[in-house]
């Protein structure tokens, strides 16, 4: 079997394309800006934060990056976010991640506000989201997966899943999105037993770990659904987390990296920017009862 390959490049494309036809359209006043808060000089944040502002002004959406030394104190950027929730101007809010060492960053996530955590990785959306409430802003990139997913018609409903990797901002929120989307889903991690056993058993595979090619043709079922979230450099090429070369002839379906979920997390946060702006401009109330009473 040769897998047919997700073009997350083009299905981000067409989906930008509609959000631009969106925000053009939208008959109320004002425009949607996204605000993004860069701590420090990683080149890698550099290059995605210029990434997603490119990708704004395409749809119309403003972007706003603010630009902060690696040394700033914990209470002073939690200022900044303050100023940001309190703005109007401002419909979503995010901060790159990793940010330094002496700022933890729970703290600054929880500080969003909820209504405009485009992200969705303050503890409130994610509580959101682990009780399937429609308020909930999903993380990008889980968002980003889902929709390749159902973009190819792929049915969920009852599907063996291995997600390999827990973070905060893939593993555990995609985990339940897709359980939300009535998989079952086993969650691995570097500390789980006969991993290949297990992914040997998955309907659908999801390698978001950042180990380059970690996942070989023979861990996985014939015909399996493969999403390869991994952006690994190797020798100066990006690879995923997938042994794409061999995995494609056992898989159905399978993303390349670049060009599969990396063009959807992009696209997916826009959509996350536009739908705050509307629940904002519509004045509806933010779901959070603490800060928005
Ligand atoms: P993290 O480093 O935060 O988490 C990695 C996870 O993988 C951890 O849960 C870790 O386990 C697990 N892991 C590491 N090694 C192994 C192993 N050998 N076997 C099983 N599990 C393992 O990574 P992120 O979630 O932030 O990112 C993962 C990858 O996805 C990276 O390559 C990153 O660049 C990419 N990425 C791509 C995006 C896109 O838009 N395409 C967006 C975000 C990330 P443990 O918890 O036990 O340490």
């Amino acid at each position: 079997m040769t897998a047919q390959i997700i073009s997350g490049k083009e299905i981000a494309s067409r989906r930008r394309e509609d959000l631009a036809e969106k925000v053009k359209n939208y008959s109320g006043s004002g425009t949607p800006v996204l605000a993004v808060v860069l701590v420090g000089e990683d080149e890698a944040s550099e290059i995605y934060v210029r990434n997603k502002k490119k990708a704004a002004a395409a749809v119309g959406i403003g972007c706003e990056v603010m630009t902060f030394a690696s040394s700033i104190g914990e209470n002073a950027l939690l200022e900044v976010i303050d100023e940001l929730n309190e703005n109007p101007h401002i419909s979503g809010i995010i901060v790159q991640l990793p940010l330094p060492k002496q700022i933890n960053s729970l703290h600054v996530l929880s500080r969003i506000r909820p209504d405009k955590d485009v992200d969705g990785f303050s503890p409130y959306n994610a509580g959101l989201l682990s009780y399937n409430h429609p308020d909930a802003f999903v993380a990008a990139t889980p968002k980003g997966i889902l929709a390749l997913l159902l973009a190819v018609g792929i049915e969920l409903t009852g599907k063996n899943v291995v997600i390999i990797g827990r973070s905060n901002i893939v593993g555990k929120p995609l985990a339940m999105l897709l359980t939300n989307h009535n998989c079952t889903v086993t969650l691995a991690h570097s500390k789980t037993q006969n991993l290949s056993e297990a992914v040997r058993q998955a309907d659908i595979v999801v390698a978001a770990c950042g180990r380059p090619k970690l996942v070989k043709a023979d861990w996985l079922k014939e015909g399996a659904v493969v999403i390869d979230v991994g952006i690994n450099r190797v020798d100066g090429r990006l690879c995923g987390d997938v042994d794409f070369e061999e995995a494609k002839e056992k898989a159905s379906f399978i993303t390349p990296v670049p060009g599969g979920v990396g063009p959807m997390t992009v696209a997916m946060l826009l959509e996350n920017t536009f739908e705050a702006f509307c629940r904002q401009q519509n004045n509806q109330a933010c779901c959070c009862r603490h800060c928005c009473s």
